[in-house]
């Protein structure tokens, strides 16, 4: 099983900010969407960076101003993002993506077509939904196979 298919699913919507859009902009997203991580993007197609929300508890964290009107929320999403960014493409099987995430320790992998453009994103939540899906055909087709006689 492919990435593509978990896209088709999904769809290939995927929430971008700018580098220079600020912290307390990605929190708004993340609530609004429910979504653990955005692609950071200048032109909207390719990508600079990732920030998930692991990095804004980081940095909450290691910051003394953290419970003040300052803080992470001013500072542009350029200072927390992550810029060396792990990318699939749509022919890349949900195995290698779910090996991908378990050995690099992160749950989101931007998807990116031949030219490098961003074309979807992948959460361990959607690889392992798939997953499941798969598991339960194989399982209904076992069923079946066996209540045929076969
Ligand atoms: P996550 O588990 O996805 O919330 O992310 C954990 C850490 O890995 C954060 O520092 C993210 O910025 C970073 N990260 C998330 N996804 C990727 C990715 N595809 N490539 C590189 N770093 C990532």
């Amino acid at each position: 099983m492919k990435i593509a298919q978990i896209l088709a699913t999904k769809g290939s919507d995927v929430i971008i900010v700018a580098p220079d859009d600020r912290i307390i902009t990605v929190l708004s997203l993340l609530a609004e969407h429910g979504i653990g991580a955005v692609v950071v993007s200048a032109d909207g197609r390719t990508i600079d960076g990732i920030v998930s929300e692991r990095d804004i508890v980081r940095a909450m964290a290691a910051d003394p101003d953290a419970g003040s009107t300052g803080g992470v929320r001013p500072r542009a999403v350029s200072s927390l993002m992550t810029s060396s960014v792990v990318t699939v493409g749509t022919e890349t099987t949900i195995d290698d993506a779910m090996e991908i995430m378990t050995s690099s320790r992160f749950r989101h992998l931007p998807v990116v077509d031949d030219v490098g453009h961003i074309a979807g994103l992948v959460s361990i939540g959607d690889i392992v939904k798939a997953k499941l899906t798969a598991l339960e055909d194989e399982k209904s087709a076992l069923l079946d196979y066996v209540n045929r006689g076969g």
